[in-house]
């Protein structure tokens, strides 16, 4: 390769070989300008023009030399995802149905309210982890999201959604909530979250930006290494029997030790809490039993529950437990000392709200989790990593 500052000698590399800055931190973004042969400076510049100002096309670079501008849109590319479809729903809710390959497409939801917007990203096309309550989990896995996939969400979604540069943040939250499980892209997804926190980035706080996973705890831990964003946890059920049929990753990392690494993570984060999710299903886990022997794990600790009211979907055996019980289970969570709201449900209408997300899913695995928890268990109860 050419890594002098001129313009490359050799005919620029085909479209798709093309590196997409977007899934560039700062370190490989000035790793790359180094290569390239110019200064590590000009990731700054790069970066600034990507982040700060929305711009996607090097020709509009004006502080960039023109022969590194030349040099960039010969090898370089700033891609964004693909919309295929746009849905409006009538509480202002907007989801987007982003392709990912010929067939396969995954979405965004962006959830706007009086004082924040909130982006639910997807992490994965599909799911591999089976939860047997969400719909996502219905359409099997397909592939990992990469970190241009991840951040070109944020990106995009900004874009459609007015911003100008210099004006005020459209997107002021980002919850990786969506289709997929964040810490099963973990390499994918790390570097993303190092960019929506960088201030060269999208310079979101670090309270302003949510993981969301269903419990893989060797990943909790590694997190905890990487990263310092807010951690949610979907926990779903007070005791291993219930939640290894809801969850079925809880039959390779029980309740005791995901709390564990919960607590770890706060620990070593300096963070709050952390948000336990826990979907409402009526007379599955919504009993005052479960409300009191949920609060007995989790009381003392730094942990928030939100109630997921359940979303259905089509051939789902689950049903919603009514707001009455909601409420109860709500009140006796704070009675037993554990801090408690109830999650708003938005969306619904164009099916945005949670678990509620499919996109398009050819699943090429033959595998799925829940199959290979079982046969694990099977293997006398042998740890398989993920
Ligand atoms: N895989 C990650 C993130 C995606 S789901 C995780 O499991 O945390 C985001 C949240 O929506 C999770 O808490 C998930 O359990 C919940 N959810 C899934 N299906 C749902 C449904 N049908 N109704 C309500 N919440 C659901």
């Amino acid at each position: 390769m050419n890594v002098s500052g001129s313009p490359p000698s050799v005919p620029p590399m085909q479209p798709d070989s093309r590196v997409n800055l977007l899934g560039l931190t700062r370190a490989g973004l000035e790793a790359y300008c180094e290569r390239l042969g110019s200064k590590p400076f000009r990731a700054r510049q790069l970066m600034n023009w990507l982040y700060k100002r929305g711009c996607n096309r090097f020709e509009d670079m004006t502080d960039l030399a023109k022969d590194f501008r030349a040099r960039l849109a010969a090898e370089a590319s700033i891609e964004l995802p693909q919309i295929l479809r746009l849905q409006r729903a009538s509480d202002g809710t907007c989801k987007w149905l982003l392709r990912a390959d010929a067939d396969q497409a995954y979405e965004m939801v962006y959830i706007p309210e009086s004082d924040r917007g909130t982006l639910c990203i997807s992490s994965q096309v599909g799911c591999a982890l089976d939860c047997s309550f969400c719909s996502t989990a219905q359409q099997g896995f397909n592939r990992n999201l990469s970190t241009a996939e991840l951040v070109g969400q944020v990106w995009l979604a900004n874009r459609e959604l007015g911003f100008q540069p210099g004006g005020d943040r459209i997107v002021t939250n980002v919850v990786l909530m969506g289709m997929g499980e964040p810490l099963a892209n973990f390499r994918n997804v790390v570097p993303a979250l190092h960019i929506l926190l960088d201030d060269l980035g999208f310079d979101l706080s670090r309270r302003r930006v949510t993981l969301s996973t269903s419990g893989l705890v060797p990943q909790i831990y590694k997190l905890a290494q990487e990263s310092n964003v807010a951690l949610a946890v979907s926990l779903h059920a007070p005791d291993d029997a219930l939640r290894s049929r809801l969850v079925p990753i809880n039959r390779l990392h029980p309740i005791a030790e995901l709390l564990e690494a919960c607590w770890h993570y706060i620990d070593e984060q300096n963070g709050r809490s952390v948000t336990f999710e826990y979907v409402m299903l009526d007379a599955v886990n919504d009993s005052p039993e479960q409300a009191r022997a949920l609060a007995k794990r989790l009381a003392g600790h730094p942990a928030k529950v939100n109630l997921i009211p359940f979303n259905p979907f089509p051939g789902t055996p689950y049903r919603r437990s009514s707001d009455a019980v909601i409420e109860r289970f709500r009140d006796q969570l704070l009675r037993g000392g554990v801090m408690a709201t109830i999650r708003r449900t938005r969306g619904e209408d164009i099916d945005a709200a949670c678990g509620q997300l499919v996109g398009q899913v050819i699943d090429r695995t033959v595998v799925r989790l829940g199959a290979r928890v079982s046969a694990a268990q099977a293997r006398d109860r042998t740890r398989v990593p993920l």
